[in-house]
């Protein structure tokens, strides 16, 4: 089953039958098990500030060590206190990047959007419409499923584990967003 109908679901079921359909499709390729999140902790684009303020999910570059610019990183800001705050979904991923580059890393820049499908999937998006619209974050997951899925396909068919199992955790750092 493919995610052909997640637009509409998204707009019509506030996401719960995709959550449905996800959950199939995740236990098909022996991901671990998942639970619904409530409507209101999918994909926020606003979260409040400790000021009293609306902060606002964007993407951009963190610094580490001085050294290394890593771009494209889903955060919070806020325009009034400017505090950032970075994306709870990808908050993992991102602390092990930086422990992977340690404490005296040599300059680089590194894009997150292609470490992380989740950012990678706002990138697309915000290229489309500034500032991010739910439904084109909607679209762009789809289509970044359909691809992910086609490979896991290919890549079952030549027996390919290790491709499979990176697969599998791309797939989850999507999944991740709409499910727990
Ligand atoms: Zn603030």
């Amino acid at each position: 089953m493919r995610f052909q109908n997640l637009q509409r679901l998204l707009k019509q079921e506030s996401g719960v039958q995709l959550a449905n359909t996800m959950v199939e499709e995740a236990h098909s390729y022996g991901l671990r098990t998942f639970h619904f999140k409530p409507a209101e902790e999918r994909v926020p684009l606003l979260k409040r500030c400790t000021c009293g303020q609306a902060m606002k999910l964007i993407l951009r570059t963190v610094i580490h060590a001085r050294k290394v610019s890593i771009t494209n990183v889903p955060v919070y800001t806020c325009e009034q206190c400017f505090r950032n705050e970075v994306f709870p979904g990808v908050k993992e991923d991102l602390g092990r990047l930086i422990g992977e580059l340690g404490a005296k890393p040599l300059p680089r820049s590194i894009p997150f959007d292609e470490i992380h499908e989740w950012a990678g999937v706002l990138k697309e998006a915000l290229d489309q419409t500034q500032p991010l619209q739910l439904w084109t974050i909607a679209r762009k997951t789809e289509e970044r499923m359909n691809d992910l899925l086609d490979l896991m396909l290919v890549a079952a068919s030549v027996g390919d584990e290790t491709w499979k199992k990176e697969l599998k955790s791309r797939l989850s750092q999507l999944s991740a967003q709409y499910i727990t």
